[in-house]
């Protein structure tokens, strides 16, 4: 296995460009288990640590922009306001070892269906910045995922960072695991309200083949808080909207019967947790002065 250092992102795409199957490593906390464990026998390994840009962030007016190796550990140190959902996700993620190296580039770059990022990902929204010698390009997080542990990145390209929208209302993460730390999710969800244009996201994690919204349930629930002025209002919720947003979230889901859990387990948890985060970013909205100013 031959080792390639770059020590630029220059040097990283031109490596990347003449080895396309070299596996790049960032935390390895991924990459090192498939290695060890012989699941994995690349030709060339490419080290990124050495390319400091990667691990930094920058904060816009409207969005984050978050190198793809930051750590867990800095995201939910320093980001925990702007990217309220992201750094939930990255509380429930293994342990402080593994969340001082691990990142959301190699989350997205295994692109397993329990990676506790995507679920945010998906409900915050946001954009993956791919680029290769050939150019560079934005992939909205919608169409990144294409199959289990398969994603849209072309074998030449690399993960630059990833493009956040900054909160500009509750977000809200829940998982399910068989123990409390150090787990891989049964199931999970993230989800977030857009109070600025009246929207809602969601994303469901370990409850398909891919990471995938429940775009029924997010459109129900913004026709109901807007039919019943409660984007304005903020009033309380009725039961029957989180009762029918919670069955819309379970009917989404497409799982399977494994080690983890049943099928039938996952969908229930799945409405158990809509509910759930629903009851909680509802009750953030209603008292949350930073949501107020942004209606
Ligand atoms: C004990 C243990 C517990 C874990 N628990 C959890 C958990 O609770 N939740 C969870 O989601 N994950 C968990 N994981 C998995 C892992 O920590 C995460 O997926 C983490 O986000 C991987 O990040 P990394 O930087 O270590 O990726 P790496 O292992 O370095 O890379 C992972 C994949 O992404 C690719 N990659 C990395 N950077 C780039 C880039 N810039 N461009 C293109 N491709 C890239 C690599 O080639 C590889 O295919 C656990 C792992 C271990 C060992």
């Amino acid at each position: 296995m031959e080792f390639l250092r770059p020590a630029s992102w220059p040097e990283a795409l031109a490596a990347k460009a003449e080895h396309p199957s070299a596996v790049p490593i960032a935390g390895g906390t991924d990459v090192m288990v498939e290695i060890n464990f012989d699941h994995r026998r690349p030709t060339h390994l490419m080290d990124l640590n050495r390319i400091g840009e990667l691990q930094e962030w920058q904060t816009g007016e409207q969005t984050v922009r978050l190198g793809a190796s930051v750590p867990y550990a800095r995201i939910i140190e320093h980001l925990r306001t702007e990217l309220p959902g992201l750094a939930l996700a990255a509380h429930t993620v293994a342990s402080p070892q593994i969340r001082n190296r691990g990142g959301v580039g190699g989350n997205l770059g295994t692109a397993s269906p329990a990676g506790d990022a995507h679920p945010a990902l998906l409900a915050g929204g946001c954009q993956v910045e791919a680029e290769s010698v050939r150019g560079s390009r934005m992939i909205p997080i919608d169409d990144f995922y294409l199959g289990v542990k398969r994603n849209a990145l072309a074998p030449d390209e690399l993960i630059r960072a990833v493009h956040l929208p900054r909160a500009t209302g509750p977000q809200q993460f829940s998982k399910v695991g068989t123990r409390n730390a150090m787990v891989i999710a049964v199931c999970a969800l993230g989800l977030a309200l857009h109070p600025a244009d009246r929207t809602v996201r969601t994303g469901i994690g370990s409850a398909a083949p891919t990471p995938i919204r429940a775009r029924a349930a997010e459109e129900f629930l913004a026709a109901a808080l807007d039919e019943a002025g409660l984007w304005d209002s903020r009033g309380p919720l009725p039961p029957s909207v989180a009762a029918q947003f919670a069955e819309l979230v379970a009917g989404a889901a497409n799982p399977i019967d494994d080690v983890r859990g049943t099928a039938s387990y996952r969908r229930h948890a799945l409405g158990v947790m809509a509910r759930r985060t629903l009851g909680w970013a509802w009750q953030e909205y209603r008292g949350d002065p930073r949501s107020q100013s942004c209606a």
